[in-house]
């Protein structure tokens, strides 16, 4: 059960982030923006992807909001790949990519009274209503996973996952398999081509039920009941999805090639005579009033019903309304969630332990009393860091409250009022919990601010760490290599078989260590023969997986690329950080020349290639790989060597597009103006990035200019 699993550790805070986004020096921002696209990337990759996710919404909601502040002070530091250009995640590889007719876009979010009240007075400032009052529906927010299903002359062609909102996942045959989603269309009066959308779902007692043989079984179970929806429609073998009693509710529609209502209630009217499963719980209100009535209905009713909700949907019910009021950013200005707060429950803390995670940043765990909230038992919970303890003078034995939001990992939020107290405060341990008991340092920045966190200086030397290492180096980011698990993984360190990676290469090629592993339950000829050829397939790797496997501080996969692509070999990589270990001047200045690597890359390298137990591992790591290069930029173009901002909306190609082209043709594609930038591609709707291109001198080319530069 994921409850008994800890959660990772979080990672390490720049202590800019105690301040306001306005407050930030540019070179903080590029920090902040750095670690935070890192993470919210990981997280991303952790909930739609591994249907496991390790921080609350909320948590990831705070992250989320964070980033967009921090953008709206800085926008030329706005990332390509900027999270808040993104919703939800890429699809996972082994299903086929659908683009959506009509982009699935995310909602809003408010979470309080306030913020309901102004999304009223938005919608009628907008429509210049004054004070009439608007029609909404509210809609119960299934927790489910969101879902499009194409169908043309009433027939089902297409079934797809949300994705990245652009492009989701060919779950079709799954889709078919569910006995809420008719194959044909019902009844009249359909669009000739229509996206229906709405959420998977599993009921509480399916769910409850799916877990259970699942234990029974041995098999893995699943943490709440979205993710063993998302898990269970996401199957390679449809038959698997079939076995499984999803659900499936309709509430809204993307591309249709005729309108066919004028309200959403309509709407929703119609979808039911279609043939498909529309919330029974749905209701018209008017005004605010209406609003906070309904959210204080759904509340009441939420015990009672026998699917998770995590909040109340509102939306303008007229159609030709929700036309005029139209989008901002990827958000509809018509529509916006109102998310249920954290259930809270109280439970004795029995201990606190200590979990190190693979930057040896430490984590204390509360082992709690097993407590019943939000739909799961708690045993485990985040208590954050050393300076949340003390601040909130948790100690075992206390009776504390804890909390948990629709999510996977609850906090303590403190002592409860008004119980006993545990005997004394908590002393923050000085020392690692690992066998080597190394002190305990607080951790530090590019700009050398004590952090919260907390950290094992024990690097390699600490077991702890060196086991995260080995987990991250495997993992499917980095090389990725099949029948090597993380299970495995571990039991093969314990074993002394693989304590760094280049052991996992050696392992392929020692017969007297593969024969000790016929010893061992379990491992058949069968198992060994894919283990070698798992990683022998590995052997040959792309030079940005290398060296994002190496897990270099605040190196996520993006930046790996940059490196890869700045370098083009190993050995020019490699030489460059060795370099940069020493503080070479020029090294350190070309790396800081590469997109988007800024304060914070260029001191984590500097301080991996610094340690000497790094460079030997690296060094025996690269004697068993052949390293391929990064494909290198052409120079005989009209663009080769520039670097290339886009900026806009772009009429002939996409954004992606667009910057494949780009680089191919030699060009670098920043997402951000500055000194560096040669060329600004600006299209209509360009904004502050065409303004800084102005008040620095650079060319301004339109999409039309562009390409008749690159001959395309
Ligand atoms: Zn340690």
């Amino acid at each position: 059960m994921p409850a008994d699993t800890p959660p990772p550790s979080s990672p390490a805070l720049p202590p800019s982030r105690g301040k306001g986004a306005s407050d930030l020096t540019e070179a903080e921002a590029l920090d902040e923006l750095t670690v935070l696209a890192d993470e919210l990337a990981a997280h991303d990759i952790r909930y739609y992807q591994d249907e496991a996710p390790t921080v609350s919404d909320a948590e990831y909601d705070v992250l989320k909001r964070r980033n967009e502040a921090i953008e709206a002070v800085f926008p030329h530091l706005v990332r390509d790949n900027s999270p808040s250009m993104r919703v939800g995640a890429a699809r996972a590889e082994k299903f086929s990519p659908v683009e959506h007719g009509v982009p699935m876009l995310s909602l809003d979010n408010a979470f309080s009274d306030e913020e309901a009240a102004e999304f009223d007075a938005r919608v009628r400032r907008f429509l210049k209503l004054g004070e009439e009052e608007v029609a909404y529906t509210a809609e119960p927010k299934i927790d489910g996973l969101s879902a499009s299903l194409r169908y043309e002359d009433g027939r089902l062609v297409q079934g797809a996952t949300r994705g990245d909102g652009r492009v989701g996942e060919d779950v079709t045959e799954n889709f078919r398999t569910i006995n809420d989603i008719p194959s044909r269309l019902k009844g009249f009066g359909w669009p000739e081509v229509i996206e229906i959308r709405g959420e998977v779902y599993l009921g509480h007692a399916d769910f409850a039920a799916l877990n259970a043989a699942a234990e029974a079984a041995g098999q893995k179970t699943y943490v709440n009941a979205r993710n063993a929806a998302s898990g269970s429609l996401r199957q390679l073998d449809a038959r698997i999805t079939a076995a499984r009693p999803l659900r499936f509710f309709a509430y809204t529609w993307g591309l249709i090639s005729a309108p066919f209502a004028q309200t959403q209630g309509e709407a929703l009217a119609m979808l039911a005579e279609w043939g498909f499963k529309t919330t029974p719980q749905t209701q018209a209100v008017k005004g605010l009033s209406g609003l906070l009535r309904a959210y204080a209905d759904f509340s009441k009713q939420r015990p009672k019903l026998t699917f998770d909700i995590d909040g109340v949907v509102y939306k303008v019910d007229r159609l030709d309304w929700q036309q005029r009021l139209g989008f901002v950013s990827r958000s509809p200005r018509w529509a916006i969630a109102r998310k249920f707060p954290a259930e809270q429950a109280t439970t004795v803390l029995r201990a606190i332990d200590l979990q190190v995670g693979r930057t040896g940043a430490i984590t204390p765990v509360a082992r709690l009393e097993p407590v019943f909230v939000g739909g799961v038992t708690v045993e485990n919970a985040t208590l954050h860091n050393a300076d949340e303890i003390a601040r909130k003078d948790i100690r075992v034995g206390d009776t504390v409250i804890l909390q948990r939001a629709g999510d996977v990992i609850p906090q303590v939020l403190g002592p409860a009022p008004d119980t006993p107290r545990g005997p004394e405060p908590y002393a923050f341990p000085t020392h690692c919990p690992c066998p080597l008991h190394t002190p305990l340092a607080r951790e530090t920045t590019a700009s050398g601010a004590e952090t919260v966190v907390r950290r094992c200086t024990g690097e390699f030397a600490c077991p702890f760490q060196r086991i995260e290492h080995l987990k991250h180096f495997v993992s499917r980011r980095a090389f990725d290599i099949e029948g090597l698990g993380e299970k495995q993984l571990v039991a093969f360190y314990e074993e002394e078989l693989v304590r760094e990676p280049a052991d996992i290469f050696r392992l392929a090629r020692d017969e007297a260590k593969l024969a000790s592993l016929r010893e061992r339950e379990g491992y058949g000829e069968v198992s060994i023969r894919n283990l070698v050829a798992g990683i022998e397939a590995r052997r040959t790797i792309a030079l940005d997986r290398f060296i994002y496997g190496l897990g270099i501080r605040h190196v996520g996969e993006t930046t790996a690329m940059t490196l890869a692509r700045g370098y083009l070999t190993a050995e020019a990589f490699l030489a460059a950080m060795d370099k940069v270990a020493d503080r070479d001047p020029e090294a350190v200045e070309e790396l800081d020349a590469l997109d988007q690597v800024g304060a914070a890359v260029i001191e984590a390298a500097a301080a991996y290639f610094a340690a000497d137990h790094n460079r030997r591992i690296v060094a025996a790591l690269v004697g068993e790989l052949d390293i391929q290069d990064a494909l290198a930029p052409k120079t005989d173009t009209a663009v080769a060597g520039k670097t290339v901002v886009f900026t806009g909306s772009l009429e002939h190609m996409t954004r992606d597009e667009a910057k494949a082209q780009a680089e191919r043709l030699g060009a670098k594609v920043s997402g951000s103006v500055s000194k560096k930038t040669d060329l600004v591609v600006a299209g209509p709707g360009a904004g502050s990035k065409l303004k800084t291109a102005a008040e620095l001198g650079i060319q301004v080319l339109t999409e039309d200019e562009w390409l008749a530069l690159v001959g395309a």
